[in-house]
C-alpha cells in the first residue's frame, strides 16, 4: 500500500491507522529531517497536517508529497522567530483547516563554537529560533486550543534539554528552556484541556547533524569518525543513532495519549543516553 493510499484510506499496511483521524496539526520545521517524518506519520494516522518552515518551497513540496490535492496537507513559509511571520502562518493554518489539535514545536538549527569565541548575534539567533519560536507558536495556538478546550503541544527538546556538551552553550541553554516553558503551559493549560510535554531525542542523522559533524571534528581537531564514536553515540546502550521514526513513534504516542494524566512530561528518545 502507497503512502496516498494509506492516507486516504486512514489504514496502514499493518491495521493500524486513524489514531489522529481529522485532527490538525501544525508541525514547525517540517520541511525536513525529524519534523517531516512527524508530518508524514500524523497524516498517515489520518490527521490533517500543516508543514510550517522557513523554506517555503520544501514545505509546500512536503504538503504535496503528502496530498498532492492540498485537502489535508498545507505548506506554510514562517520563519517562527518572526511574530509577524507566526501570527499570520497559525492564523492560515486555523482558517483553512478550521481548527488545531496538536502543534509541534521542532524548528531548530545548530551553532557549534566555544563560549569565548562564540558570536553574541549567533547566540542570540540560536535563541530566537528555538525558544521565541516556541513562544510565538505556543501563544499563537493557545489562542485557539482554549476556544476549543482542547489541544497538545509537543516541544521537540534534545537529551540536550538534560544533559550539556562543549560547544553547544546556546543550543544546550535553549533545550534546557523548552522544559520550562512546557511545564507551565501544562500548568495553564490543564484548565483548557491542553497538555504539553517535550521529547528528548539522542542524535539523530538528519542535515543538522550532517553538517555538525565536520564542525565538531574541526574545533575539536578529531576525526568525524571519532565525534560520532566519542561524542554522539558513547552514552547509549547499544552504539546506535536514534531515527526520525522512533521520534516521530513518541510524538504520535503524545499526541494521540487520551488524557491529562501525561503532561509537563520530558520523555528521552536515545538509545538509552541519559536515564532519569
Ligand atoms: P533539520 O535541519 O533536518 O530540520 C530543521 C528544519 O527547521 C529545516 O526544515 C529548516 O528549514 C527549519 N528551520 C530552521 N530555522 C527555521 C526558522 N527560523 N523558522 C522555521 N523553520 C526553520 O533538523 P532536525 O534534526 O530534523 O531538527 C529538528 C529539531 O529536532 C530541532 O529542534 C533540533 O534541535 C531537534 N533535535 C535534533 C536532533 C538530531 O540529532 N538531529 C536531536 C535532538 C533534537
Amino acid at each position: 500500500m502507497n503512502l496516498q493510499t494509506e492516507i486516504s484510506s486512514n489504514k496502514r499496511a499493518d491495521g493500524a491507522g486513524g489514531r489522529l483521524l481529522d485532527k490538525v496539526a501544525v508541525i514547525t520545521g517540517a520541511a525536513s529531517g525529524i519534523g517531516k517524518e512527524i508530518a508524514l506519520s500524523f497524516a498517515r494516522e489520518g490527521a490533517k497536517v500543516v508543514i510550517a518552515d522557513l523554506d517555503q518551497t520544501a514545505a509546500e513540496k512536503a504538503a504535496f508529497e503528502i496530498d498532492p490535492m492540498g485537502k489535508r496537507a498545507l505548506g506554510v513559509g514562517m520563519d517562527v522567530s518572526s511574530e509577524e511571520q507566526v501570527e499570520s502562518g497559525m492564523a492560515k493554518a486555523i482558517e483553512v483547516f478550521g481548527r488545531l489539535d496538536i502543534l509541534v514545536s521542532n524548528a531548530g538549527v545548530q551553532i557549534v563554537a566555544p563560549i569565548v569565541e562564540f558570536e553574541f548575534a549567533k547566540w542570540r539567533k540560536l535563541l530566537s529560533i528555538h525558544l521565541d519560536g516556541a513562544f510565538l507558536t505556543t501563544r499563537a495556538a493557545l489562542r485557539q486550543m482554549y476556544s476549543q478546550n482542547s489541544g497538545c503541544i509537543i516541544y521537540m527538546g534534545s537529551v540536550h534539554s538534560k544533559e550539556a556538551s562543549p560547544l553547544k552553550a546556546p543550543y544546550v541553554t535553549a533545550k534546557h528552556g523548552l522544559v520550562g516553558l512546557a511545564k507551565v503551559v501544562a500548568k495553564e493549560g490543564a484548565a483548557h484541556g491542553v497538555r504539553a510535554n517535550v521529547i528528548c531525542p539522542g542524535f539523530v542523522l538528519t542535515p543538522l547533524v550532517e553538517k555538525q559533524i565536520p564542525e565538531q571534528a574541526r574545533e575539536l581537531g578529531i576525526s568525524e569518525a571519532d565525534v560520532i564514536k566519542t561524542m554522539m553515540l558513547k552514552e547509549t546502550v547499544d552504539g546506535e543513532f536514534t531515527t526520525v521514526q522512533d521520534v516521530a513513534e513518541a510524538a504520535l504516542f503524545l499526541a494521540a495519549f487520551p488524557s491529562n494524566a501525561l503532561t509537563g512530561q520530558s520523555m528521552v528518545v536515545s538509545h538509552g543516553w541519559f536515564m532519569q
